[in-house]
């Protein structure tokens, strides 16, 4: 469905136009990004739209996820391209608040998720997820969807989303989506714009080798010895590798030897930009 998408600002909007439809018996769904909106954004809300009568996109560069030397000044921002996106793929209504309505003045609030957090980003981002969470909190109980979509391809913070969910009893079903790709294999990210030519060809490796890795490790290959070829090819493509590791896709436990189901997940630098992707053992068809 494509139509018109309607801007609102304040949680007190918001909230009036999800009454309304709750009101006629309509579901909603709810898919939150940063903006700069991507074919892989357009998905989840296409995916939205499957599940759910109403579309709800948000659009909030979240300053608490980001470090003190990340992009948050650099991130991309446009919301009339993101807004005709948003539409064309099938959102109703678009939610971007302003720093002060996300958190005004004396806000004091963090939300916390264990375990899941300890390793893989939050090893490299220490305040990532608390940001993360507390703002997805926020937005989950301002908006109040019946269901809210988040990609695979931010794999860790999906399953911190479903725990926080389930342990603070956050009315609403949260799906994942499929991670979407550039033909060679790149997950797209808005991160990529920041990738130089040279940069930009070599980075759809990162995706062959973790492929390749986990081909390896359904075949009876040790985690071991899979990551050590991943490694290598990853570097060779002139990566600085933050994390590359085999866990549990559901518990996120490190795993090692031999295994049946597992997520292979990645993060490295390509210069100054980070990327991250992952993939699941046994690797999808
Ligand atoms: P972001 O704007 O980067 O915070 O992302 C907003 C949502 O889009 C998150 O749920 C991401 O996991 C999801 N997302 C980002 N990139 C992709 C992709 N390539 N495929 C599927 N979902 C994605």
């Amino acid at each position: 469905m494509t139509g018109p998408i309607e801007i609102v600002r304040t949680v007190a909007d918001l909230r009036a136009r999800v009454a309304g439809w709750h009101a006629d018996g309509e579901t909603v769904a709810m898919v939150p990004t940063m903006g700069a909106i991507h074919d892989g954004h357009m998905a989840l809300v296409r995916q939205a739209r499957t599940l759910a009568d109403r579309v709800v996109a948000s659009i909030f560069v979240n300053p608490l996820q980001f470090g003190q030397n990340e992009d948050f000044n650099a991130y991309p921002r446009g919301e009339a391209r993101d807004a005709a996106l948003l539409a064309e793929a099938g959102a109703v209504l678009l939610f971007a608040p302003n720093a002060a309505e996300m958190y005004p003045d004396g806000f004091a609030t963090t939300v916390h998720v264990g375990g899941l957090t300890d390793g893989l980003c939050g090893t490299s981002r220490p305040t990532h997820f608390d940001g993360v969470a507390t703002v997805v909190a926020k937005l989950l109980l301002q908006c109040g969807p019946d269901v809210a979509i988040f990609g695979e391809k931010d794999y860790q913070q999906l399953l911190v989303i479903k725990r926080l969910v389930r342990d603070l009893d956050i009315p609403v079903e949260i799906v994942g989506g499929a991670i979407v790709r550039e033909n060679d294999g790149l997950a797209l990210s808005s991160r990529n714009a920041y990738l130089s030519a040279k940069e930009r060809e070599a980075a759809p490796l990162l995706h062959t080798a973790i492929r390749q890795a986990a081909a390896e490790v359904a075949a009876g290959q040790t985690i071991e010895l899979a990551l050590e070829s991943a490694r290598a090819a990853i570097e060779a493509a002139g990566f600085r590798i933050d994390y590359l590791e085999v866990r549990d896709p559901k518990t996120l436990e490190l795993l090692s030897g031999t295994v049946g189901e597992a997520r292979i997940l990645v993060a490295a630098f390509l210069g100054k930009t980070r990327l991250i992707d992952n993939v699941p053992v046994p690797p999808q068809a």
